[in-house]
């Protein structure tokens, strides 16, 4: 019955979103007054009430990214499944913090885990853990790497450390490193900038140099970060090259697929991430291209001693470990109080199969495809390369944010301005299983008509 109702208003729900609007014009002022008019809390309100109000504010007023034409930035569409499994996880409300506490919980995710291990082709003894985000995890894999290149970090922090340890990534790397070099305590000037080639993928060579350059000058390397996707224009970096280098050298070698490693379960997609399976630790999200409602990051690891090792904790006060050959997130992870993240994964992957995530993957990946072909047959420029569906594109003498701004207002398409190299584009990035190939045909003659109507031209 329960199931039932919420399929129903599931449904419901995504048509009415698909039919109205996707992006808000709201101010902030708009949004405080309705709160203050109606929220002082003095009075009590009827659950239905807040419910009711709550949803209007969402439908009205947020950037609505389960539309099937927000072409934005890998928010995805959200499985119905993992709408149920983050509910039923909200009800039962388990602590994974150890594994005691909650063996049914951990025990799925493991499983759930151990399914993308094997995809990625790493070996089984890896540890993975769910994450809030691609960040928490891209933190934790530069904690790792610390914690395995200088013994003494853990304990006696990164001054022990003697010299500034340095990162390797080219500019289309994710921004977040900023932040993460930053909180690790070795600095935003860590991270050191690889230049890129024709096609923006990481430059090995020039890995090479600046990496002895660095050791001569009292640097000291010891991660190089490949991403397989960068957030702007999907390009997959030489992750095979990148792996074999940080053998050779003794560096770790992260892989960022934050988004792109979900191409890993495609039998056509997943060569173009040949040598991932090299990393000492990848970064893939769940909630970007696997269809599940935020937070839902993932971290593998192939060092179960370097885990051992960053996060270890000694507690008096949880309860006994697990009997067996068991890991406890909280000795092994980040976090401590910890959600049931995996769930909404595990389930859609139990109803859908493997099959059925496949197929979602790779009509995406085809849509980006046709999404191409229509704008190359009207004359815009594609500036990027990539497997992923991704376009970023532009034509000579367009005005981009007026024209973003055109396609915001009309509500033709929620799509972000990029950069490629040194030329500014638009991203059109497909995440959406709701997304169809008629919806692609009308976005594309709409910006046509933008453009041949001249209202693009004051
Ligand atoms: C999105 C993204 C991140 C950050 O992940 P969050 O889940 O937003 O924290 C990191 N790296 C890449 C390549 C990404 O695309």
């Amino acid at each position: 019955m329960l199931i039932q109702e919420m399929c129903h208003n599931y449904e419901m729900l995504q048509d009415e979103i698909a039919q109205g609007s996707i992006y808000p014009e709201v101010d902030a002022e708009t949004i405080r007054a309705h709160l203050s008019s109606r929220y002082d809390f003095s009075r009590k309100m009827t659950l239905d009430e807040v419910i009711d109000d709550v949803e209007k504010m969402l439908q009205q007023w947020q950037v609505q990214v389960t539309h099937p034409r927000y072409l934005g930035l890998s928010n995805p569409s959200v499985t119905l499944a993992s709408v149920i499994a983050d509910t039923i996880v909200a009800m039962y409300n388990p602590q994974l913090a150890n594994w005691r506490t909650s063996p049914a919980a951990n025990e799925i995710e493991r499983h759930t885990l151990a399914w993308l291990i094997a995809k990625y082709g790493l070996p089984p003894e890896s540890i993975a853990s769910f994450t809030s985000g691609g960040t928490e995890a891209n933190l934790s894999a530069v904690v790792l790497a610390l914690t395995r290149a200088f013994p003494g970090y853990g304990e006696n922090g990164i001054q022990s450390v003697g010299a500034i340890p340095s990162i390797y990534l080219t500019t289309e790397a994710h921004n977040g490193y900023n932040k993460i070099a930053h909180v690790v305590g070795i600095g935003r000037k860590a991270l050191r900038t690889v230049a890129t080639d024709e096609s923006l993928r990481l430059d090995v060579d020039d890995l090479a140099r600046r990496v002895a350059e660095d050791r001569r000058s009292g640097f000291l390397p010891f991660m190089v970060i490949g991403t397989a996707g960068t957030t702007a224009a999907g390009v997959i970096d030489p992750l095979l090259e990148i792996g074999q280098f940080c053998r050779e050298h003794k560096l770790w070698f992260h892989a960022d697929a934050a988004w792109g490693g979900a191409a890993i379960i495609s039998p056509v997609l997943r060569r173009y991430l040949a040598g991932i399976e090299t990393a000492d630790s990848i970064t893939c999200d769940a909630h970007k291209w696997l269809s599940v409602p935020m937070g839902a990051g993932m971290l593998f690891c192939r060092h179960p001693d370097t885990i051992a090792e960053a996060f270890r904790v000694d507690v008096t006060y949880m309860p006994g470990k697990g009997r067996g050959p068991v890991v406890d997130p909280l000795t092994s992870s980040l976090q401590w109080s910890r959600r049931f993240i995996g769930l909404k994964l595990f389930m859609t992957l139990a109803e859908c199969g493997e099959s059925g995530y496949v197929a979602m993957i790779e009509q995406q990946a085809r849509l980006g495809q046709v999404f191409r072909e229509l704008l190359i047959a009207s004359d815009w420029l594609i500036l990027n390369e990539t497997p992923l569906p991704l376009v970023c594109f532009t034509r000579r003498g367009l005005d981009i944010s007026r024209f973003l701004s055109l396609l915001r207002e009309r509500q033709i398409a929620w799509m972000t301005e990029a950069r490629v190299g040194d030329s500014a584009v638009v991203r059109a990035c497909i995440t959406s299983f709701r997304t169809t190939e008629s919806d692609l045909h009308r976005v594309v003659n709409e910006m046509n008509r933008l453009i041949d109507d001249k209202v693009m031209t004051d």
